[in-house]
């Protein structure tokens, strides 16, 4: 690809088709950025137990399977970690309840362009049958089946009534596209001088809104003919406290401070004309609880067990808090992480370079702001299906 702004080829190809977080395992890979996100659920876990206990045993003489899934995998431990927790705590209630636990199959589903082979060196050995229940126990080995599937959660993905529990974080706050108007020179809604709809223009806000909703109401559709009587599902995502939604909360601070300045950096040195930073747009949008209570509710299919905001914390991991560095470095890569592959998408991996060490200087420069204020907050969805 060429590195001169306006000139490179754009990848017109559908988000579905681009997006995924940064694979391997180097300095900005998402396995490498992603302990914060681990942090964020272990300090949920117990709202994932509860979820849990609400799903039915099976308890007749050969049971299928018991299903799980994990939508929007990307390619670190996190999903294993959670894999992981969930057949230990349903092994344990077969356990409680006196009845032989049936086999536990996985699935890991994500974008086709997702780093399955960086997930799939991460899982421990599977043990063999004879010896699946002491394993259980046993820590460093697998006592599950496991499958990836590449393919959008906002679509079918799996054959009817055939998944007991569905699990997904950090990851539904990803809209399917850029609203078409908010890229379209002629609307309304277009969003000019700005990469994120934090701060954007109310007709912005609005397009991304109804994206956010429709997705969302695709996904619960799929979701409600793959589950089975008795299923759930604990949905994790960014979200925001504030009703307006171009105050995005963390979510704003992370797309449309730094990146934004150095993106106008970019700009202003003539490496990038405004119109090619116009055409660049994060898919994100974090949704309020009602954006979110709204959809469950239209849909109908799952009972609200529980619908909380709930404070994640900051998404940087520093070991050293007052090297301003260490802190730019941590924001730049962070963004990096999660960003990067549509940024060169958009502008080449040259240039995406420039972009990203002026996000590091200028995260650098508010060290202290960016550690204090980054703040995460999620929406945490317990759904079931009877
Ligand atoms: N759940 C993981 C990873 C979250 S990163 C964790 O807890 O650490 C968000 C993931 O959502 C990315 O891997 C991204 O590719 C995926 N994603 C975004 N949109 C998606 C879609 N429409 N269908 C499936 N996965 C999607």
């Amino acid at each position: 690809m060429s590195s001169k702004g306006d000139n490179v080829a754009v990848c017109n190809m559908k988000l579905e088709r681009l997006l995924s977080m940064k694979g391997g395992k180097g300095q900005d890979s998402y396995a490498n950025n992603s302990q914060a996100q681990a942090m964020h659920a272990r300090s949920m876990l117990h709202l994932l137990e509860e979820t849990l206990d609400n799903v039915h045993l099976n308890s007749s003489a050969s049971p299928p399977p018991f299903t799980a899934v994990d939508l929007g995998c990307s390619s670190g431990a996190n999903t294993v970690h959670i894999i992981d927790f969930i057949v230990k705590h349903i092994s344990k209630r077969f356990d409680v309840a006196g009845i032989d636990p049936p086999e536990f199959t996985a699935f890991f589903s994500d974008l086709p362009s997702n780093d399955f082979n960086t997930l799939f060196q991460l899982l421990p050995p599977l043990v063999s049958n004879s010896c699946m229940e002491e394993c259980l126990a046993a820590d460093g080995n697998r006592s599950y089946f496991v499958a990836g599937v590449p393919g959008s959660f906002y679509r079918r993905l799996f054959p009817a009534r055939t998944i007991d529990f569905f699990h997904s974080a950090f990851s539904l706050h990803w809209l399917s596209q850029v609203p078409e108007s908010v890229t379209d020179r002629r609307s309304a809604a277009y969003n000019r001088g700005r990469v994120f709809i934090h701060g954007a223009g109310e007709k912005t806000a609005t397009a991304y809104k109804r994206q956010f909703q429709a997705d969302l109401a695709e996904f619960l559709r799929a979701r409600a003919a793959e589950v089975k009587r008795g299923g759930a599902m604990f949905l994790v995502c960014l979200g925001r406290t504030s009703v307006d939604p171009t105050d995005q909360g963390g979510a704003g601070l992370l797309f449309g401070t730094h990146f934004q300045d150095a993106w106008d950096d970019l700009v202003r040195e003539g490496l990038v004309a405004a119109e090619k930073r116009d055409g660049f747009n994060i898919p994100v949008y974090a949704p309020s609880l009602i954006d979110f209570k709204e959809v469950v509710e239209a849909n109908g299919s799952f009972a609200i067990e529980k619908l909380v905001v709930y404070k994640g914390g900051s998404p940087l991991v520093v070991s050293e808090p007052d090297d301003a560095s260490e802190v730019g470095r941590a924001f730049a890569s962070s963004c990096r992480s999660v960003a990067g592959v549509l940024v060169e998408a958009h502008i080449g991996e040259e240039l995406s370079n420039e972009l990203f060490s002026r996000v590091e200087r200028r995260a650098t420069s508010h060290a202290k702001d960016v550690l204090v204020n980054l703040q995460f907050f999620h929406i945490v969805a317990s759904l079931s299906f009877t």
